[in-house]
């Protein structure tokens, strides 16, 4: 029996599942590494603006605390439920301990439509949630920070809310905020920087010269536009598709990003509008042709169905989650054609300098960017190196590789540490 049920966490413990046989970690011991040690959940009572009230569910889980503090965003979506919440958390895990992160994983939710709140009632809801959380998070406990549909204000809120409470300032208690409030340069770039350096490793291990290649991008929030832009103005690449919840676009001669940038700049960042002739259904849109293929939006959008007929050299899953076990079977039997670098590793440049946030603000020493961004591609390249090093010598996927360094770094500290009592 358990309260994780759902697709998403199912396809963490398919996952975890596959990683443990081969890792021969015996059968016994698995239980105590894929489920996670805490789950909370409140309702989060809110004044309308028109007078009503309504209740909100919200969700914080955090997978294992073996080497210190839980970190994980919080994701304000409407159908946000504890058992993607619980997923999420488990992958948090694995992407930290690949890093080198002193962290376990966690994640949180509320189960709300934030494009169709208020900002007083979305400051309501951010608020509440943080206040309702007070007991279970902590700097050295449980330290949130964005993911889909939070942003730096809500970082905000929740550090002032926390901060209320404990009766001074505790900028250490979230991450992502913003830099006037002790938020770290880079953060909000830093996973979308992170795709991209990732993405040009790739490519020079395939010898392909980035200047020219085409690329697809699915998901423009946070991670989606930064990696777009930079892909398009850094690595040279030309963005040939591009989507988010509202809208997808396709022109294989490129499409013009600055004037993408601009239109959801004015448009609360959506891309509804843009163009008539250049829309594209989304579904079709990632089975387009093209060198970098980014799923940066939801979970679970490669799957059996359509693996087989994407057509790209390298996929760059900067969402977390985005390719099914199914799909993964089918990756793997493509291999030669698609290099897959795997979410814990392609999206971790965000919980990376979440982390140099956390340490910045600990010691009150804040750096220049240039340092923040020299050590988070020096982080990458060893993450990196690790994964394809390991794949090779197994001859297994990038994401087995992957996962079973972090799994494995996550059962050394608990064998170390051992069992209490
Ligand atoms: N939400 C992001 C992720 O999924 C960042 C987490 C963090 O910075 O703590 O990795």
């Amino acid at each position: 029996m358990t309260i994780y049920t759902g697709p998403v966490f199912a396809m963490a413990r398919e996952q975890f599942g596959a990683i443990a046989d081969h890792l021969d970690i015996p059968l016994d011991e698995r239980d105590r590494l894929l489920y996670p040690k805490r789950a909370i959940t409140v309702s989060i009572p809110i004044h309308m603006d028109d007078g009503s009230t309504t209740v909100f569910e919200g969700y914080r889980v955090q997978h294992h605390l073996t080497f210190g503090a839980t970190k994980g965003g919080v994701r304000f979506a409407p159908n946000v439920d504890i058992g993607e919440v619980g997923a999420l958390s488990v992958w948090m895990s694995w992407k930290c301990a690949l890093a080198g992160l002193p962290y376990g994983g966690a994640k949180g939710g509320v189960a709300c439509d934030p494009q169709k709140l208020s900002i007083r009632e979305l400051e309501a809801v951010s608020r509440r949630y943080m206040q309702e959380m007070i007991p279970f998070v902590g700097p050295h406990t449980d330290v949130m920070a964005p993911d889909m549909g939070t942003n730096e204000q809500v970082m905000a809120w929740f550090m002032d809310t926390y901060s209320m409470h404990i009766g001074h300032a505790v900028p250490e208690i979230v991450t992502g905020k913003p830099v006037a409030l002790g938020g770290t340069v880079g953060r909000r770039e830093a996973t979308g920087r992170g795709v991209v350096y990732l993405v040009e490793r790739a490519l020079n291990q395939l010898k392909i010269n980035p200047v020219g290649t085409t690329a697809i991008v699915q998901g423009y929030g946070n991670v989606g536009s930064v990696t777009a832009i930079n892909l398009a103005r850094r690595t040279g690449s030309r963005i040939v598709g591009i989507s988010d919840h509202t809208a997808a676009y396709y022109d294989p001669r490129g499409l013009d990003i600055d004037s993408i940038e601009r239109h959801a700049g004015a448009n609360r960042g959506v891309l509804a509008g843009w163009s008539e002739q250049l829309a594209i259904d989304p579904g079709e849109l990632i089975e387009q042709p093209c060198d970098i293929l980014v799923p940066a939006a939801v979970e679970r959008v490669i799957n059996g169905e359509n693996a087989g007929r994407i057509k790209c050299r390298i996929l760059a899953e900067g969402a977390n989650g985005p390719t099914t076990p199914e799909a993964d079977r089918i990756l793997d039997r493509r291999r030669d054609e698609v290099l897959v670098i795997p979410d814990i590793l392609c999206n971790s440049g965000g919980v990376i300098v979440s982390y140099f946030e956390w340490v910045q603000d600990l010691q009150q020493l804040f750096w220049a960017e240039t340092e923040v961004n020299d050590k988070l591609y020096r982080l990458l390249e060893m993450a990196f190196t690790q994964v394809t090093k390991r794949a090779a010598a197994e001859n297994i996927s990038n994401r087995t590789a992957a996962m079973a360094i972090g799994v494995e770094k996550v059962r050394e500290g608990k064998r170390l540490r051992g069992l209490f009592p």
